[in-house]
């Protein structure tokens, strides 16, 4: 058996492996407080029925974890009953599952988003905001008539703090659901930036408290990241027409009733 991160959004540190039972931890990397990220497969344990002990508290959220076996394209949660009293979960690996991916949420990589990208290219016009430090274009999406002649103008974001993946697919429920009515498609200017921080998406990074300064934290006058002054612009030019919405969406905790509800 293998414990692997080595795929876009990987994340944990296996603290030791005793038979069936795996001792594990997110991995903060360069977030200056506990945080609860992690994603990893499972490799060549097919068969076995293996205990999982987090060996920090807060890592899980009120669902059990999420489990893939296509490789991360789609999740479900596992069964809540295979979740102790403290974070303990058993699983068994299917006969035919050499690749078991789990995770703490459903994770949401460039993956997901070039396959949405790519289903709904009749409707939006893809660009780039600007380059990654890392050198990966970071995608601009914009729908709807232009923004000069649009009755409205709405900007969503997602992933200042790139391990907030359910945030994504909110997104996506959002933008379909704007793409599916003739009145936004007559009306609104919609913009999308659904991966600012694509660097940490890719690496599987917290993103949240990142040293020397998280992505949110940057709108100052002295920005670090090459992604904030572009989106500063993006606003500025929309407001000097008229910005009716601005959404930056988040997903800051993973439970309780502020984080499960609104
Ligand atoms: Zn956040």
């Amino acid at each position: 058996m293998q414990i692997q991160t080595d795929f876009d959004g990987g994340n944990v540190l296996v603290d030791r492996i005793d038979g069936d039972h795996v001792y594990f931890q997110p991995d903060l990397r360069d977030t200056d407080r506990p945080w609860f990220y992690w994603y990893f497969a499972v490799q060549n344990a097919a068969g076995r029925t293996l205990t999982f002990h987090p060996t920090v508290e807060n890592i899980l959220t009120n669902h059990a974890p999420a489990m893939s076996v296509d490789g991360g394209k789609n999740w479900q949660w596992l069964d809540p009953q295979c979740v102790s009293q403290d974070d303990e979960f058993t699983v068994t690996i299917a006969d035919n599952a050499n690749d078991y991916r789990l995770s703490m949420g459903m994770p949401y990589v460039k993956a997901q988003l070039d396959v949405f990208a790519q289903s709904h290219h009749d409707q939006l016009r893809i660009s780039t905001l600007c380059q990654s430090p890392k050198g990966i274009a970071i995608p601009l999406w914009q729908m709807g008539p232009t923004l000069e002649q649009a009755t409205y103008r709405v900007i969503f974001s997602a992933r200042h703090h790139c391990c907030e993946m359910m945030a994504s697919y909110v997104l996506e429920g959002l933008l379909e659901a704007a793409m599916t009515d003739p009145w936004w498609q007559e009306h609104v200017h919609v913009t999308a930036v659904p991966f600012v921080d694509i660097d940490g998406v890719a690496a599987g990074d917290q993103g949240k408290s990142r040293k020397p300064r998280d992505h949110n934290r940057d709108y100052d006058d002295k920005p670090i990241y090459p992604s904030t002054p572009v989106m500063m612009a993006l606003v500025k030019e929309h407001c000097a027409i008229g910005l009716d919405i601005l959404m930056d969406m988040h997903c800051p905790w993973i439970r309780h009733p502020g984080n499960e509800a609104i």
